[in-house]
């Protein structure tokens, strides 16, 4: 490309686009990083920079860019059928996807709702769980309880399941009231079961990320306590809404969180690896008896009314479908477990560096937590710095977090690690 055209693209970019989640301002201070191709891991910029990708696209893509498979099966879907809509018709793609899924998913999940984010797949889930109760004579179970520093997404019913601050408080008169539950890990537990025990009539259900709270710095739960949560919504009648928007296809380890307790939630949301990080496509999942909360005749007016224009597209099923395909193919869940191991090892290292409050890791999730004020901005700090090694990174507050496709090999991963390491010995250790 040539060099003015890459002048160009810098200036459009500050004209034109507003980056999500980030400070404008400061945007402005350096120059933007543009992403151009990509190849495996790598990601090549305009000016013929390579970088590994170190979070996936933001925790989407699993066997690599450019993955042959997948991109054959787009090719052949696009001379096919690129939208056709599932409001009043379906699509071949969309249906063999649902039976896939269906094939995968917990035992217990029957059917699939489709939407085209991670915010979405947990809207429906809620608005799917209130209007079982609404349906089926249960008037009074409206409440939804979620964790504390709990994240499902930014459009607004999202948002009021959340719990970050930084991101939700400015919201608060705009969202729907909630039940936040005050504590983590068994103490969460606890007093779920107390909650539940006194007000378990009114409650229609709990909304958790299982196994790794991602957003709120990469918190690993303590074994059992999903299994336990389980329990307790099925003894007391709750919903138990499980979101696998992060924790889903691979990441830790397993095809879903779940399976790690050997849970079947009431209704499981998926998107970001869905379709192996090519394109936006959600689900949610849910069972024979909450459809059948749905059936009625038409006048009874108790349709599930909900559905995007783009629900089911056909081209984000068919990367799917190949996601799927790939994860057999290459036995890319088999290979992975040696490479967690490897992780395992490695990351201790990272207590060396006094700065290093803690690391924690399920799976292909990592987070290594800095010490420091949120305000010195040391995770952006490492981030920056670790490009000068080749690796793109992108942090959540103090908390640098390592994603990486599953289809990374162990040098790459070592290459990775090491890097981040460099980054944070050259840059983190300066604040403390
Ligand atoms: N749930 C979880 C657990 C997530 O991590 C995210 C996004 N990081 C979402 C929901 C929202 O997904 P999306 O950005 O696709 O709306």
């Amino acid at each position: 490309m040539p060099t003015s055209q890459h002048k160009n693209l810098k200036q459009w970019d500050r004209d034109y686009i507003w980056h999500p989640f980030t400070q404008m301002k400061d945007w402005f201070r350096d120059e933007p990083l543009i992403i151009d191709s990509a190849n495996g891991v790598y990601l090549k910029d305009i000016d013929g920079n390579t970088y590994m990708d170190g979070v996936s696209s933001l925790w989407v893509n699993v066997h690599g860019h450019r993955h042959v498979h997948i991109d054959a099966a787009l090719k052949k879907q696009i001379d096919k059928l690129s939208h056709s809509t599932l409001l009043g018709l379906s699509n071949t793609p969309s249906i063999e996807l649902a039976k896939r899924l269906i094939g995968i998913a917990p035992k217990g999940l029957k059917k699939v709702f489709y939407s085209d984010n991670g915010s979405t797949a947990v809207e429906i889930a809620i608005k799917m769980a209130y209007q079982y109760w609404q349906n089926t004579g249960h008037q009074k179970k409206t409440n939804i309880v979620h964790l504390s520093n709990s994240y499902h997404g930014d459009t607004l019913g999202s948002v009021s399941v959340g719990g970050i601050e930084l991101f939700h408080k400015v919201y608060r008169q705009l969202i729907f009231k909630t039940i936040p539950l005050k504590n983590h890990g068994w103490p969460a537990v606890e007093e779920l079961e107390k909650l539940l025990k006194a007000r378990g009539s009114s409650i229609a259900a709990l909304v958790i990320e299982p196994l790794v709270q991602g957003a709120a710095g990469m918190l690993v739960w303590p074994e059992g306590a999903l299994k336990k949560m389980r329990d307790l919504t099925k003894k007391y009648n709750v919903f138990l809404i499980v979101d696998e928007v992060a924790t889903g296809f691979g990441r830790t380890g397993k095809m879903f969180a779940c399976e790690h307790e050997g849970v079947t939630p009431d209704f499981l949301c998926m998107a970001k690896g869905i379709t192996g990080g090519y394109l936006p496509l959600a689900a949610t999942l849910t069972t024979q008896k909450v459809f059948d909360g749905f059936i009625f005749d038409h006048k009874e007016q108790k349709t599930f009314f909900h559905g995007h224009t783009y629900t089911g597209n056909p081209l984000a099923c068919a990367a799917a479908l190949a996601n799927l395909d790939v994860f057999q193919k290459e036995r890319t869940l088999a290979k992975l477990a040696p490479k967690i191991k490897f992780l395992a090892k490695k990351l201790k290292m990272f207590y060396n560096l006094p700065v290093c409050a803690d690391v924690r890791q399920k799976g292909f999730m990592i987070g290594i937590e800095l010490k420091g004020r949120l305000e010195d901005r040391v995770g952006a700090k490492v981030c920056q710095q670790v490009r000068k090694y080749g690796v793109i990174l992108r942090p959540l507050g103090n908390v640098i977090v390592l994603m990486p496709p599953l289809s990374i090999s162990v040098e790459e991963l070592d290459f990775l690690v090491m890097a981040t390491y460099r980054a944070i010995e050259e840059n983190g250790n300066e604040k403390q």
